[in-house]
């Protein structure tokens, strides 16, 4: 079926892109094709996977590139430290200096910055990806997402 679909709607040499390839069946039909392909996985045994499923169909003529990195992005240009003053001073204005997660009124030096999408799961220092969190609240969230901190705060009201 996926061959089917491979050779309907592409050419040789060009790119199947498979954003959950799982067991690399759409790679595998993909490279039987001559097409270049990608395939996304967060498992690493699925990564693992497509490389051995690859490896063993194309001996050792092709190289296969495999990245457990996450991508930084390039398109967003040059920007600053996420705590900067800068930063800081641009989300109080913004939020009118209440905190993000409780929705209460604060000085803004009892404000931190915050990252909505926290680094380690692949979220930017860019303003759109900041927050103004009281203390406690980033203390809470931690470098999980905002669900969780809501619920946090849900269960303590
Ligand atoms: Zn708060």
């Amino acid at each position: 079926m996926l061959r089917r679909i491979i050779l309907a709607s592409s050419n040789e040499d060009d790119i199947v892109l498979d954003p959950f390839c799982g067991c690399a069946t759409t790679c595998v039909a993909a490279d039987d094709l001559h097409r270049n392909w990608i395939g996304i996985d967060i498992s690493e045994k699925a990564a693992q996977l497509v490389i051995e499923r690859i490896a063993d169909r194309q001996g050792l003529y092709r190289d296969i590139v495999h990245r457990s990195d996450i991508p930084e992005r390039t398109d967003i240009g040059w920007i600053r430290r996420y705590n900067s003053p800068h930063n800081r001073k641009h989300l109080y204005g913004e939020q009118g200096g209440y905190c993000a997660g409780c929705e209460h009124h604060f000085e803004q030096r009892h404000l931190e910055v915050d990252h909505i999408i926290s680094r380690k799961k692949g979220g930017t220092d860019h303003l759109d990806n900041l927050q103004l969190l009281c203390t406690s609240c980033n203390r809470k969230k931690g470098d999980r997402g905002m669900a969780y901190l809501n619920s946090r705060l849900q269960l303590a009201a």
